[in-house]
């Protein structure tokens, strides 16, 4: 890779110092632009569901404690069943608050 980036750093100055630096950078620019528009596209790819799948998988709770999770903004509850990944729902625009019961 090293060996590559001699060649085509000469070339890069050749055309820079005959043509101008516009045609050197602005390929550069346009590649840097790419690769992050790429990077960004494929990280919205990985949704939660995939994740969960790397993680192992939906798992159902143990049944000697109840999980909640509370909105704090509505006051709304939700009784978790079976844990798809670590990351707690979201209601009224935010992350809900976990609360876990052990029960006797
Ligand atoms: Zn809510």
């Amino acid at each position: 890779m090293i060996l590559l980036l001699i060649p085509v750093a000469l070339l890069a100055v050749i055309v820079g110092v005959n043509f101008g630096w516009q045609w050197v950078l602005a390929p550069l620019l346009g590649y840097a632009v790419f690769a992050w528009l790429m990077g960004s596209l494929r990280a919205l790819t990985v949704d939660s569901r995939d994740k969960a799948a790397i993680e192992g998988g939906p798992e159902p709770v143990s049944g000697d404690e109840r999980t909640l999770f509370w909105c704090e903004e509505c006051g709304t509850e939700v009784l978790l069943l079976v844990r798809g990944s670590a990351r707690a729902p979201s209601h009224c625009g935010q992350r809900m608050h976990e609360r876990t019961e052990i029960l006797n």
